[in-house]
């Protein structure tokens, strides 16, 4: 669907939203990607949602795409005898993997690796990181704990281990069923999360085998620490703020995101920036001031995305959190501050051919007045090139393959619609110049650039740039050499 703006929204999808209106209502106020997060929902529920977003593609007619989030593993402490314990400043508190129900001096702690991998002095945050423990001693089955920062501490609540990294699999016996479940199913991304090195990307990815692609979620200090090696096996990445600032102080997440941005832009690879974005909105219509700013700067920084957790699965005000932030990247990217700040952070790269192509494309479109930037691409990955360019103009990716259409909803500023197959570059101007005014982006009057690689369907293959009259009357004659 064509949106009056370059970044893309992501709506996740829960008890407040798990219908076909709400979906259709979502998309329509301008959710453009729908989130499947795996530690909610059976299977069964998984597929129903799933089939409903596919319905709504098909009735409104553009393509939509699903990215389905596992779980991870994410650490629990067991239960306690009482349901809750308060734990005070400077007690004595014991994890270990005995059986018994817990009370306010020890409680089960049932991850053997983590003990193998605790050293004295590390530190375990509870509850999201509201309660702080430090390790005194610890062996194979047990660790002694002070308590740092003191509070209510129950039943099955999270653990972080944020100084350790975890001998953990980067995949549970649950997130590889989950997996295998959405794969088959038909989802356009896999999203990682507690990513600690590249190897778990690339575990994911051999199970995967293609059928969709992988986002790496950043939330823990190790992935940070390699980054680089991270995002050069992923696909697209998302900063997942909400684990990243229990696992880290909060303080260090904002420059983080902004290195992690800028980074994936440079990679020509989508990045989300994500977690409570409009918190507030769960329970009220409007939005804090911090908050509307938080979504600004994400948009100013050049994410390609920005997330609704929450805010759209289990809040009261899904739609109006969708409207919010559709308003606010209308407003962000009018402002001539924006267009100042994206093409000072624009990194010359001249590595290939297809580098220079579009760098040209968008010099060509900025100087002429040019309707907007048409691609041909069977991968996506011209596209990808052309959005890191973040061109003025609109940016519309076209590919017989709807599984690219649907990927690239992720991406900055692109527009796609599938087209029919094309074998001669004349019948791609053609194709371009109709699909153009079909989506509004020109008019009869406009001209647009056109890139494609001949011969068509070779992947990485872009070599050729055009610019093209859209008036229907020339399009034969200007293509008839
Ligand atoms: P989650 O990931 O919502 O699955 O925890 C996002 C985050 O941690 O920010
Ligand atoms: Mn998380």
């Amino acid at each position: 669907m064509k949106r009056n703006r370059h970044v893309k929204i992501v709506a996740t999808l829960g008890p407040a939203s798990n219908t076909y209106e709400m979906i259709r209502k979502l998309h329509e106020a301008g959710a453009d990607v729908f989130r499947l997060n795996m530690s909610h929902g059976s299977h069964e529920e998984i597929r129903v949602r799933h089939a409903m977003i596919r319905q709504v593609e098909e009735d409104l007619g553009s393509p939509i795409c699903i990215l389905a989030d596992l779980q991870g593993p994410k650490l629990r402490v067991g239960v306690f005898k009482n349901g809750e314990e308060m734990l005070e400043v400077g007690a004595s508190f014991r994890l270990d993997l005995n059986d018994d129900e817990g009370d306010v001096n020890r409680v089960k702690l049932p991850h053997k690796e983590i003990f193998d991998a605790l050293e004295p002095g590390a530190h375990l945050l509870v509850n999201d990181g509201k309660i702080k423990l430090r390790v005194k001693a610890c062996g194979a089955d047990f660790a002694d704990c002070e308590v740092i920062v003191g509070g209510m501490i129950s039943n099955r609540k999270g653990v972080n281990v944020p100084d350790v990294i975890l001998p953990l699999a980067a995949l549970s016996d649950k997130d590889r069923k989950d997996l295998e479940f959405v794969c088959e199913l038909g989802v356009d991304w896999l999203a990682l999360s507690f990513v600690q090195r590249a190897a778990d990307v690339e575990e994911a990815r051999a199970l995967c085998k293609g059928r969709a692609a992988i986002l790496s979620k950043i939330e823990k200090p190790n992935a940070v620490k390699v980054f680089d090696e991270i995002l050069a096996v992923s696909d697209g990445i998302m900063v997942a703020r909400g684990d990243l600032g229990v696992e880290l102080p909060v303080q260090n997440v904002p420059p983080i995101q902004k290195q992690l941005v800028r980074k994936c832009r440079a990679a020509a690879k989508p990045v989300i920036v994500a977690t409570q974005m409009l918190e507030s909105m769960i329970d009220s219509p409007m939005p804090t001031r911090a908050e509307v700013s938080d979504v600004a700067t994400a948009i100013y920084e050049g994410a390609d995305a920005i997330m609704l957790s929450a805010e759209s699965a289990a809040g009261s005000f899904p739609i109006e959190a969708v409207q919010t932030m559709d308003n606010v990247a209308q407003e962000v990217e009018a402002d001539p501050t924006y267009t100042e700040i994206i093409e000072s952070s624009r990194k010359a790269q001249r590595n290939t051919v297809a580098d220079g192509i579009v760098a040209a494309a968008r010099e060509i479109a900025e100087a002429a007045h040019i309707a907007a930037i048409c691609c041909f691409s069977q991968s996506g990955v011209t596209a990808l090139l052309v959005a890191r360019e973040r061109p003025r103009v609109p940016i519309l990716a076209l590919t017989n393959e709807i599984r690219t259409a649907r990927r690239l909803c992720l991406t900055w500023g692109t527009n796609c619609v599938l087209s029919g197959p094309v074998d001669r570059f004349k019948d791609a101007v053609i194709a371009a110049v109709r699909a153009a005014k079909a989506e509004n982006m020109a008019t009869e009057d406009d001209m647009i650039v056109i890139t494609a690689g001949v011969p068509f369907n070779t992947p990485g293959s872009t070599n050729i740039l055009r610019v093209a009259p859209c008036a229907e009357r020339l399009i034969y004659q200007s293509e008839s050499e």
